[in-house]
């Protein structure tokens, strides 16, 4: 077993070897590091955030947080196993993505409030991509936009993670589903508690 750390969400966790993506917010593995390497206690420390950059994390959080409110509904409204479990997934990708840009602004406490959603698959796969590509081209401006190297990282990061989500739903969408596209959740790793 060896240990690791995600540069982004800064958890901790356990694996036999260095998992494709972060197995809590999606980012890709090349932001995850030997945890010997990383200083947990450094990740989301910064000296004085931008005001713009502080403006581009609320847009963040408020993107981020309805749109996992929307995928908790989508999940529980699904007629499908598959999108139950496929919504279930970017629910709590989007709750990560949410407490990790809460723990930038300094926010106690991250609050999703509940969002509707329609009790068609259709309908809510079709909504999912819509705002899954209006958040990766916002990522994609904040990331430039930002001046500070670990904000422009996050939005980086967060926006591949999002791209990602969008190449998975709209796999769901066309009637040929390509198998390794759902290969996004990675083998088991366990999350390391009280880090
Ligand atoms: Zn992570």
């Amino acid at each position: 077993m060896k240990s690791f750390r995600c540069t982004i969400c800064g958890e901790l966790f356990l694996g036999s070897k260095l998992p494709s993506h972060c197995p809590f917010c999606g980012v890709k593995a090349k932001y995850i590091l030997n945890s010997e390497e990383v200083n947990g206690a450094e990740i989301f420390m910064i000296k004085n955030i931008s005001d713009e950059s502080r403006k581009s994390l609320i847009v963040a959080l408020n993107k981020e947080t309805s749109n996992a409110s929307f995928y908790k509904c989508a999940s529980d409204n699904g007629e499908k196993e598959e999108i139950r479990i496929l919504f279930n997934r970017l629910a709590k990708i989007e709750r990560e993505h949410a407490n990790i840009i809460g723990k930038f602004l300094d926010l106690d406490a991250v609050e999703f409030t509940d969002q509707e959603c329609s009790h068609y698959d259709s309908k809510n796969l079709e909504q999912a991509l819509e705002s899954t590509k209006e958040i990766v081209k916002f990522y994609k401006k904040a990331s430039i936009e930002a001046r500070e190297v670990k904000i422009s990282n996050l939005f980086k990061a967060l926006g591949e993670v999002e791209e990602s989500c969008y190449k998975m739903l709209s796999s769901f969408g066309s009637p040929e589903i390509k198998k390794d596209e759902h290969a996004f959740v990675p083998p088991l790793y366990f999350r390391v508690r009280g880090k």
